[in-house]
């Protein structure tokens, strides 16, 4: 850059007369621009202060001040590739939507909709109606509602059916999942009494009989989504429970968590239970997400007994739980999906990725690993490795998923941990941020969730190798 040695700081008159400075009221309007040569000036004075020589001119401080511009109008909600072997993760966003739910979603910004509207009456509608009957059709349940996420229909459930009451689960149940979220204390908030029962390896029929009272609101069921006990253990079966629950006219609710709308054994998974399953044993009410397994927008659903969802849609914590028409139109697309399964995995980006072919994931990786050599320079070594993918946010824990992925390990092996840490911070701070995992020495590119080899490869391209040091 071009530096004067004037000694004088030029005005911010003077500055925007600039080539550079004209550019960023064209772009960003003249109050931006404004602020943005005042911040850089103020840069430049600093600096002098600090004892600097020389003073840059009017068109490098524009510049500066362009440059300032461009980085702040990066959106913050950023894409990235999760090359991190785990394919719903929480903190990169979860489950990445259907071209159809894409499409819905748009319409449903663009155009007024019918929410809540009954378009055969011309009178005011439910906005569940949306999706209400797919569910029910997808499920078996006789009635359904759907919520912000799962969290929020647990503890709709929850204060509907058991406020001021109490509410029995196992001691082995009862989970933290991430983000704060600790059955114990959604309870709490949902102004339900928690009693717990049996212990936490092993809880039996007759512990939950015991606690079943003239106070008890509910049993809870809660799939034990990030953990397993193994061993000298013992739990009830759904079956089990709904029969006692049902005997002692007592609703159960059985939290899924993920669940799952098919059976994930077509996908060489192992079998989980699904929504409809665990509607069939008997639970009163059910709740799952919606952007977990299934693969959908952010949501929670309820799905059960008619009289049990009119109750929750009669609890005003409802309209606090409401979720969008956006989202709406994008579950509604999502689900329609699930009604022709042999086409679901190339249709549902979250299936098609945990059921990608080994093969594919291998050849993606011997494809790829040259460009990646070349980008990350002579400090790294890049090899094509075998790995374990992970579904994650809570879906079948001890699944691991066979996959492959490309290993970076630093040439100098004295400050490798530093090296790597500097490459994965480079990585990060690509146009497209790439987000691995460092295991073993290693940075692993985990290449089951790449879908855009071209646009990986482009991004790629811009690792500056200065940034690394
Ligand atoms: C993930 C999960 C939740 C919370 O669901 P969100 O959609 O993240 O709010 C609740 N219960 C269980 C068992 C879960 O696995």
């Amino acid at each position: 850059m071009v530096r004067s040695t004037s000694s004088r700081i030029p005005s911010v008159d003077e500055i925007l007369k600039t080539p550079p400075a004209q550019q960023a009221v064209e772009r960003f309007g003249r109050s931006r621009a404004v602020h943005a040569i005042r911040h850089a000036t103020a840069i430049v004075r600093r600096e002098i202060g600090a004892g600097a020589a020389l003073v840059p001119g009017a068109e490098a401080i524009a510049a500066d001040a362009l440059l300032w511009l461009e980085t702040d109008a990066r959106p913050n909600a950023q894409p990235v590739f999760n090359l991190t072997g785990t394919v719903l993760h929480t903190n990169l966003g979860r489950a990445i939507l259907a071209e159809a739910a894409i499409d819905a979603a748009m319409i449903a910004m663009r155009e007024a909709m019918a929410l809540e509207f009954d378009l055969a009456q011309g009178k005011r509608g439910e906005r569940d109606s949306l999706v209400r009957s797919l569910l029910c059709e997808l499920t078996g349940a006789e009635d359904a509602t759907v919520v912000n996420n799962n969290a929020a229909a647990v503890l709709l459930a929850l204060n509907t059916l058991a406020k001021s009451k109490e509410a029995i689960v196992s001691r082995g149940e009862l989970i933290e999942i991430g983000g704060a979220f600790r059955m114990p204390e959604i309870m709490a908030r949902a102004g339900t009494r928690l009693i717990e029962v049996g212990t936490t390896n092993r809880t039996h029929e007759k512990d939950y009989a015991a606690a079943i009272n003239s106070k008890t609101g509910l049993i809870l069921k809660v799939h034990t989504s990030n953990y397993r006990i193994e061993g000298f253990t013992k739990s009830v079966s759904g079956k089990a429970v709904s029969t006692l629950a049902h005997a002692k006219n007592v609703p159960l609710l059985n939290d899924l968590g993920s669940g799952t709308l098919i059976d994930l054994a077509r996908y060489g998974l192992t079998h989980e239970q699904t929504v409809a399953e665990a509607v069939a044993e008997g639970a009163d009410l059910v709740t799952f997400s919606g952007d977990k397994l299934l693969g959908g927008p952010q949501a929670g659903f309820i799905v059960g007994r008619r009289d049990l969802i009119a109750r929750l849609n009669r609890n005003p914590m409802k309209r606090a739980l409401r979720i969008d028409k956006i989202r709406l139109a994008a579950i509604e697309a999502t689900l329609r999906l699930y009604r022709d399964p042999d086409r679901l995995a190339e249709r549902l980006p979250t299936l098609r990725m945990v059921a990608r072919p080994l093969t594919e994931i291998e050849a993606t990786a011997t494809r790829l690993k040259p460009a990646v050599a070349t980008a990350v320079g002579p400090g790294f070594v890049a090899d094509v490795i075998a790995c374990t993918s992970q579904i994650g946010s809570g879906s079948l824990p001890s699944e691991v998923l066979p996959s492959a992925g490309i290993a970076l390990r630093a040439t100098d092996t004295r400050g490798k941990g530093r090296a790597l840490n500097a490459l994965a911070t480079a990585l990060r701070a690509l146009d497209q941020p790439v987000i691995g995992r460092i295991e073993n020495d290693a940075l692993i590119l985990d290449l089951r969730c790449l879908e855009h080899e071209a646009a990986f490869v482009r991004n790629l391209a811009t690792l500056s190798p200065e940034e690394r040091r």
